[in-house]
């Protein structure tokens, strides 16, 4: 779910609370850096249970900051239009999140005993992946050996079949709330909900907007995750289905 802004909307001031906020926002990220336990975690799957309650810190201060940004476009004439139950932005598969992100939506699925359920969910989205995947690995036969497959390319014809997220459930609710990545928290309308349905006619007059993670916290959370160094796949179906065979081998995450 890359989102870019939208030139019709305002730029939002980097006024003194919302560099405060950053601030905040990155000395916690920056204790999790300094955690020796990341580098071992591939082969011990233990984290110490204080990483637990700073990550929990940071989304609250991120939760703040997200609001005294939708302030902001307030004031400046643009009313957030999203509400609970509202999921054309669901209908999409995520991707650029972190590997820390996907350990506490792994830990919270096996906590709140989803796993097995939104596990076959995940596996059924990348068999689709992989089938839109193929269809343009035919198209770029001619390319040479060993050149990527265009990421973007492959998730915006993804994006066409407007299949749910794996954990979108019933009643339109995220099945992880309290710990959905980050590019589902920043994204916002400031137009009428049903325009982001992409069967709408006025969707591409649709108002969207990315508040994107101040920079020296995102710079926080890729020197996480080269100190987790498990180099997970772009796409949320992939990375979530990798993390769980590959790394975690199904097994539970230990809080020590
Ligand atoms: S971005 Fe659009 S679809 Fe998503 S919650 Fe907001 S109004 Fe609804
Ligand atoms: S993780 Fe949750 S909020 Fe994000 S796309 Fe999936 S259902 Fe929607």
């Amino acid at each position: 779910m890359k989102k870019t802004r939208d030139s019709r909307l305002p730029d939002l001031p980097e006024d003194t609370t919302s560099k405060e906020f950053a601030s905040a926002m990155s000395r916690k990220l920056f204790e999790i850096s300094c955690m020796a336990e990341l580098g071992r975690f591939r082969s011990t799957l233990e984290l110490p249970k204080i990483l637990k309650s700073l990550y929990h810190k940071f989304l609250q201060i991120y939760h703040q900051y997200l609001k005294h940004k939708t302030n902001q476009l307030k004031k400046l004439g643009r009313q957030p239009t999203c509400s609970t139950g509202c999921s054309f932005c669901c209908q999409l598969m995520p991707s650029g999140i972190s590997t820390l992100e996907i350990i506490f939506i792994y830990d919270t699925l096996r906590e709140e005993k989803l796993f097995s359920r939104m596990y076959r969910r995940f596996l059924e989205r990348q068999e689709i992946l992989e089938q839109v995947r193929a269809k343009y690995r035919g198209i770029e036969a001619g390319v040479p050996r060993g050149k990527k497959l265009n990421t973007d390319i492959v998730l915006t014809d993804y994006k066409q079949k407007r299949i749910p997220c794996p954990l979108l459930i019933e009643g339109n609710a995220c099945g992880i709330y309290s710990v959905r990545p980050i590019v589902c928290r920043e994204y916002f309308s400031c137009s009428p909900p049903a325009w982001c349905d992409p069967a709408h006619p006025h969707h591409f007059q649709a108002l969207t907007i990315a508040l994107p993670l101040p920079l020296e916290c995102q710079d926080m959370l890729d020197k996480i995750d080269a100190a987790l160094e498990l180099s997970l796949p772009d796409a949320f179906s992939e990375a979530f289905v990798f993390f769980s065979t590959n790394i975690t081998r199904f097994r539970p995450i230990k809080w020590t």
